[in-house]
């Protein structure tokens, strides 16, 4: 068996996830595989190369870790184990330095929030967020002496040659950090049979409620009526959504039970929404505190294990893109991107400049969209231009003007990404990797997208087939990240009256066939602006999540695609008109959900 964590050798997260092991009976000889983030081991486990990940979800004194639960949500992954783990904090320097020699003190975000008092107490130390907890003690052991200390358990300084400068260094000794061991939901190793067979349970479930007077009583008066306990329950607000708030809830017990259905159908009605995240084994393991720095060395590995990705269990259709199949979810995906959901239950519209030309351009744009109603913004930084002499898009310095009128407006940000060694760096800044209809079949690129997991526009190719679209976004799936969008923009055909053929056929048909959302857009579609408006309410009509839409303030002036820009004006127009179309519901129609 192989467990992802984040980090290197030495991480609070791969000791866990060890003495999780240790416990198993069937998980002897199991491996760690570190990953450089919380998102990566997510993505490791959802594509196979991993049977389980761990992932922090609260610590006593620095609250809870949303990434914990959101990337549960978002990978749709499946809680199998909590492991209560006591965090042995230790400042760590090389042999021969002393206390007093420190300048700085490295440690993960999370161990610098646990340690606050201590690290206010060395007036000459400044504290430097790391990694993780392993590289924090790794960067220690190769410097030497030079000032420089970590905080990490004993286990790090026996792993790098580290001393020991300052014995129990978090804010309180009972510090307590609350992991969850999590699987992919088409695999199931033997040894995690016996945690989701015996020994106490407890759910953890996002309900998202109205502001209105008594909504989240309601709710909390369901649970209390079943006879469940809360034992945690902390508010975050939504993102943009100010009539809205989501609870962070875990409860005693398995919410999935027979005989908790009814309450759990109540809840559901009584809330906006429900996200269970799942139910899991409590409590599988606390670890003992081991004494000194005489604590046993864990034997040190020379590489990650290198594993092949483990085939997906074929669906009932037997299709070769079992992933997108919506036989594998049949609820339907919902892609998150920073708090703005695409999928069943919304019409989400991105709007924004074909190209970033400036950073006026875009704030402006970014303003006059948002305040129109839409929830995302998008801006080429990158072109993919017919012409090698035509503007090619101011490339990372548009980036940071998108980013910027991203977060001057809340917005979310879409930017196309054309190679490969853009990507990680694209990844780093913007919130949906868009693959633009020329790049739908660079098979490298959908990997490295992938491998990202930030979710992803996909966009149909010229002369792409609906299969062909499919299949592509099994590549980005493939590699474990579930976040696609797909995009229908129009396809080659004998007609050249509009730029391309707006083949609005193709949602029913993607709806049909996968879980995906599924947006159209009409700007690339037809190319030319007084057709937009028809197509957009079309889209609607026809079951589209949302729509992609190209705004300028002064479209005869576009340096790309000015035919088909939109004015502000124009804009408003159709979000007008949109609202008379109502949002497609697809549970009353049996045939685009494929029964
Ligand atoms: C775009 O969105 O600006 C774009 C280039 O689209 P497509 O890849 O669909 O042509
Ligand atoms: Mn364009």
């Amino acid at each position: 068996m192989i467990g992802a964590f984040e980090g290197i050798d030495g991480a609070h997260s791969q000791l866990a996830l060890e003495a999780y092991f240790r416990a198993r009976s069937g998980a002897e000889g199991a491996s760690t595989l570190g990953t450089p983030s919380f998102r990566a081991a997510a993505v490791a486990v959802s594509a196979g190369r991993a049977d389980v990940g761990i992932v922090p979800i609260d610590n006593a004194i620095a609250g809870t870790v949303r990434d914990g639960y959101d990337l549960l949500l978002e990978f749709d992954l499946i809680p199998v184990a909590e492991v209560v783990w006591r965090m042995d904090h230790r400042l760590l320097g090389a042999p021969g330095t002393t206390l007093d020699d420190v300048r700085e003190v490295l440690a993960h975000p999370l161990v610098l929030a646990e340690c606050g008092k201590f690290l206010a107490s060395l007036p000459n130390a400044r504290a430097i967020p790391c990694e993780d907890t392993g590289i924090a003690a790794r960067e220690v052991s190769r410097a030497g002496s030079s000032g420089l200390a970590a905080i990490a358990p004993p286990s790090a300084a026996v792993r790098y040659g580290l001393v020991e400068l300052a014995p129990r260094v978090a804010d309180h000794p009972e510090n307590f950090t609350r992991f969850i061991v999590f699987r992919g939901r088409n695999t199931s190793h033997p040894a995690l049979a016996v945690d989701e067979s015996d020994g106490p349970r407890k759910t953890s479930l996002i309900l998202v409620t109205s502001n209105a007077a008594g909504s989240l009583s309601r709710c909390l008066d369901i649970i209390a009526a079943a006879g469940i306990s809360i034992t945690k329950l902390e508010s975050k607000p939504t993102l943009g959504r100010p009539q809205q708030a989501e609870f962070y809830l875990d409860i005693d017990g398995d919410l999935f039970d027979a005989e908790h259905a009814q309450s759990l159908a109540d809840l559901r009605a009584a809330a906006l929404d429900v996200h269970v995240i799942g139910s899991y084994r409590a409590n599988a393991h606390v670890a003992a505190v081991p004494a000194g720095i005489a604590a046993p060395p864990i034997p040190l590995r020379d590489a990650m294990p290198s594993v092949k990705l483990a085939p997906q269990k074929k669906s009932s259709g037997a299709s070769n893109t079992p992933r997108a199949a919506r036989d594998s979810r049949p609820k339907g995906t919902r892609v998150r991107a920073s708090g703005v959901e695409i999928g069943d239950g919304a019409f989400v519209l991105i709007a924004g400049p074909c190209s970033v030309e400036s950073r006026q351009q875009v704030l402006e744009t970014a303003f006059a969209v948002r305040d129109a109603g839409a929830l995302m913004l998008r801006g080429g930084a990158f072109k993919p231009r017919t012409n090698p002499y035509a503007f090619q898009g101011l490339g990372w310095e548009g980036v940071t003007h998108l980013c910027e009128a991203g977060r001057a407006t809340g917005m979310p940000t879409v930017s196309e990404v054309m190679s490969i060694d853009q990507v990680e760096r694209m990844a780093a800044q913007i919130d949906v990797l868009q693959i633009g209809a020329r790049n739908m079949q660079n098979f490298d690129l959908l990997k490295a997208v992938g491998r990202t997991g930030k979710p992803v526009l996909l966009k149909r190719g010229l002369s792409a087939t609906i299969e062909e679209l499919i299949a592509a976004a099994e590549y980005v799936l493939a590699e474990g990240n579930p976040n696609v969008i797909l995009c229908e923009r129009g396809i080659r055909t004998f007609e050249t009256v509009t730029r391309n053929t707006l083949d609005l056929s193709s949602i029913p048909v993607l709806r049909e066939k996968t879980h995906l959302p599924v947006i159209v857009d009409p700007s690339h579609g037809v190319g030319v602006r007084r057709w937009i408006a028809p197509m957009c309410r079309a889209a609607k009509a026809a079951g589209a999540h949302g729509l992609i839409l190209e705004v300028h303030p002064n479209p005869p002036e576009a340096l790309s695609d000015k035919d088909q820009a939109l004015t502000f004006d124009d804009f408003r127009e159709i979000v007008r008109e949109l609202e008379r179309v109502p949002i497609f519901d697809a549970s009353s129609d049996k045939a685009t959900l494929g029964a």
